[in-house]
């Protein structure tokens, strides 16, 4: 039998839930996030371990001691179906590849819907289904998403035609890139529905978190079975699978030589609402020898003030980049880390969205700015920088990266130029190049042109990059969604297409 685990509210301390409550409420009553109360911590001996394992065995090893109200078999059950071979290019969810100037690129992006996004949305709705059958039988999630681009596309394909699931995906109409666009508007599945807005995505997320809390609806689907779930990464079901693979990529430079157990590693992750670079962090309090987390970040800096000077104001403008899926002014799970880093007040986390949500920007106290300064480091670049590393890495080593990868590239080397480390470092590569194809071939000497197909088929012919056939099938498949509303009919539409 494992320890038991529980999970508390970031907003709320005294909030006790099973792994099960977490996942299948999504988001805890007062507002707060669901973090756990303790972390499990793995030697070095069983670290090493993993290098024998595979990436589903790899990923039960972790989840058993973060879901104890999940049975072993539960859980096998799920990585199995989520991380099956053929869902993944060359059957390995997570290789890493060391480029020709040393550091090692952790590729996210070869499962099917071709982002990172796909290494948490695989795995959720099944750990959801299990959570739903434990906590309501007979009851009918709801799964609202607002995207800035990949996790509409990652959860629709994951929840398609799961029973007793339905999932309804809003995004900004003008925010995400035409492939992406394009993937959303196609999907198949029975219980699925995608919508545009008029906004931006942080007006997506807010429109969102409104109709969660909204009295009425809730009841309109009490009285019908259902009820709201969550598969952004304020779920704990979200979290979870990406610090498996902080794991495994370690496990893998093990295994192939390139450090030595107990040898640190920095870890440098294009961030948007802090999810994955969050993951990251759970993993060094697991064991995980980490030395910097370096939290890069395009014009939308947000998060280099923050982790700067300790004030994290939102009041700026917004800006529309060649990374889309980290145009976030509002990052949600930085709740998390400062609940951890302030020793669990959730007195402080309080006051601090309180003061979020009525101006806009919060100071946290000096002591929990040297807490955040210890682990992490950050930084920015433009678009034009972000265009400069994609071009020259192609040229220099032949290997391409996509826009919000190369973010993380350039912000690393502004690291280690400024800082002189030397430490290996791991940089999460986090979506297909093809995904981005117009701002890709530009950043490489191409010409884009308005159709993405025939800029799919450029890049392809300029970089011999093979193109993922879950993108090129896209071409053939009929847009079934055109719906486009302004945000303040959300709650309209949702009623709508519940009814
Ligand atoms: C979602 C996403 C990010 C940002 O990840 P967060 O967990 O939101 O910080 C970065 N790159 C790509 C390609 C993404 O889809």
């Amino acid at each position: 039998m494992n320890r038991e685990l529980y999970y508390q509210s970031t907003r709320d301390a005294s909030v006790r839930v099973t792994a099960s409550q977490a996942i299948s409420q999504g988001i805890s009553e007062e507002g707060g996030l669901f973090v756990p109360c303790r972390l499990p911590a793995y030697t070095k001996e069983e670290i090493a371990q993993m290098q024998q394992m595979g990436y589903a065995e790899r990923a039960a090893f972790v989840l058993k001691d973060f879901l104890t109200d999940f049975t072993n078999d539960e859980i096998r059950a799920c990585v199995e179906a989520a991380y099956a071979p053929e869902k993944f290019e060359n059957g390995v969810p997570a290789p890493v590849v060391t480029r020709k100037d040393g550091t090692h690129m952790l590729e996210l992006w070869h499962g099917p819907t071709c982002a990172f996004k796909d290494m948490a949305l695989q795995l959720l709705p099944h750990l959801l289904t299990v959570s739903l059958r434990k906590q309501h039988p007979d009851t009918t999630a709801v799964i609202l998403v607002a995207t800035s681009g990949d996790t509409g596309k990652a959860a629709l394909e994951g929840f398609k035609n799961v029973d007793h699931t339905r999932i309804l995906v809003f995004y900004p109409q003008d925010g995400v890139s035409p492939m992406q666009k394009r993937q959303m508007v196609t999907q198949d599945g029975q219980n699925v529905e995608v919508c545009a807005i008029h906004g931006n995505f942080d007006d997506a997320q807010t429109g969102v978190k409104k109709i969660f809390t909204d009295p009425e609806i809730r009841h309109e689907l009490m009285l019908h079975d259902q009820m709201f779930s969550s598969a952004n990464s304020i779920n704990w079901g979200r979290l979870l699978p990406q610090i498996v693979y902080y794991f495994s990529a370690y496990a893998d430079l093990l295994a192939a030589g390139k450090i030595e157990n107990g040898d640190p590693i920095n870890v440098v992750v294009p961030t948007g609402n802090f999810g994955n670079i969050l993951a990251a962090y759970y993993a060094g309090r697991m064991g995980l020898p980490l030395n910097k987390l370096i939290c890069a970040s395009n014009a939308n800096n947000v998060l280099t003030d923050f982790i700067t000077t300790g004030t994290y104001d939102r009041n700026r403008d917004f800006h529309t980049t060649a990374s889309p899926s980290m145009d976030i002014l509002v990052s949600s799970n930085l709740e998390r880390l400062l609940f951890h880093l302030s020793g669990a007040s959730d007195l402080s986390v309080r006051t601090w969205m309180k003061a979020l949500s009525e101006t806009g920007s919060y100071t946290v106290d000096p002591a929990t700015l040297r807490d955040v300064q210890a682990r992490f480091a950050a930084g920015f670049c433009d678009d034009a920088a972000t265009a400069e590393v994609i071009g020259r890495i192609f040229r220099e080593e032949g290997y391409l990266c996509d826009t919000h990868t190369a973010v993380a590239v350039r912000v690393y080397e502004d690291y280690r130029a400024k800082t002189g480390d030397t430490t290996p470092t791991v940089i999460a590569s986090t979506a297909n190049p093809y995904k981005f194809a117009d701002h890709v071939l530009a950043a490489i000497g191409g010409e884009p042109v308005e159709d993405e197909f025939e800029n799919v088929r450029r890049l392809h012919e300029r970089s011999g990059l093979a193109v993922p056939p879950q993108l090129a099938d896209l071409a053939d498949r009929t847009v079934r969604f055109t719906r486009s509303i302004d945000a303040a009919q959300m709650k309209d539409t949702v009623l709508s297409l519940l009814a």
